[in-house]
């Protein structure tokens, strides 16, 4: 299985990672990769950037060393309702938007109930492209429900291969909830799609822990979004039609 993009990549103003958008591109390339989204955490993140840093990302090139650029935001889903912590005027510029629960960001919820909620939420919101590490055993979901929905409205859902990673204390049993979630994704038609999370730029495209979990369940290839141009440039087309159709108040 060949992957031509990673959607999901941190760089120095994450405030946890320690790679330059040009180190993550040019990382990007070598690994042969067509497509890299630059995703820095939104700005509850403990030293994340302020939000200036996103509405300037439009400076960043849409095309280096031959890689396409998609400038991105990993938003923190805040509480049940699936607030997150940029506006939408912010969120409405970027070519890719993740979101997803992480510690520490304000969100309190901890039953089923409410983690399936806030992600749910978050997948009926039209700016919001991917759920990020639904894996996370510290929110636990009804995995039935979030693929249903995410199927509903056109959402992906991640495999993010950090998750599995052993050096990531805390999200333990990821690779087996993730398991769970990619065989319901199969059950359902749903398309996923894959995410290093790098936070240094030798494992920008690195989904080696994902292909050994997609080919464990036989998780057909035409379903995962990374491994076709045609298919990433459709839903490209397909995100900005449903943007134009959007207005966003301002204040
Ligand atoms: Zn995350
Ligand atoms: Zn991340």
């Amino acid at each position: 299985m060949k992957f031509i993009a990673d959607f999901h990549t941190h760089t120095v103003a994450s405030g946890h990672a320690f790679s330059t958008i040009q180190e993550n591109v040019r990382a990007a390339k070598e690994r042969g990769l067509k497509y890299v989204a630059i995703t820095e955490h939104g700005p509850t993140v403990p030293g994340g950037p302020h939000p200036y840093y996103f509405g300037n990302m439009r400076v960043i090139p849409t095309e280096m060393y031959g890689v396409k650029v998609l400038r991105g935001v990993e938003l923190n889903i805040q509480d049940t309702l699936g607030t997150v912590d940029l506006p939408a005027e912010t969120i409405y510029n970027m070519d890719i938007v993740l979101a997803g629960l992480h510690p520490a960001t304000g969100y309190e919820g901890s039953t089923i109930v409410e983690n399936t909620e806030a992600i749910i939420n978050a997948i009926y919101n039209p700016l919001i492209d991917i759920i990020v590490h639904p894996d996370n055993e510290n929110y636990p979901i009804d995995i039935v429900a979030v693929v249903k929905a995410a199927k509903e409205n056109d959402t992906f859902l991640e495999i993010n291969n950090s998750s599995f990673a052993n050096n990531r204390p805390g999200r333990k049993n990821s690779y087996e909830y993730c398991k769970k979630i990619v065989e319901e994704a199969k059950r359902q038609e749903l398309m996923l799609v894959l995410g290093s999370d790098a936070h240094f730029s030798a494992d920008v495209g690195n989904f080696e822990l994902s292909l050994k979990l997609i080919e464990e369940v036989k998780f057909p290839p035409e379903l995962i979004l990374n491994t076709s141009e045609e298919r990433i440039e459709e839903f490209l087309e397909r995100r900005n039609k449903k943007l134009e159709k959007i207005v966003i108040p301002r204040y």
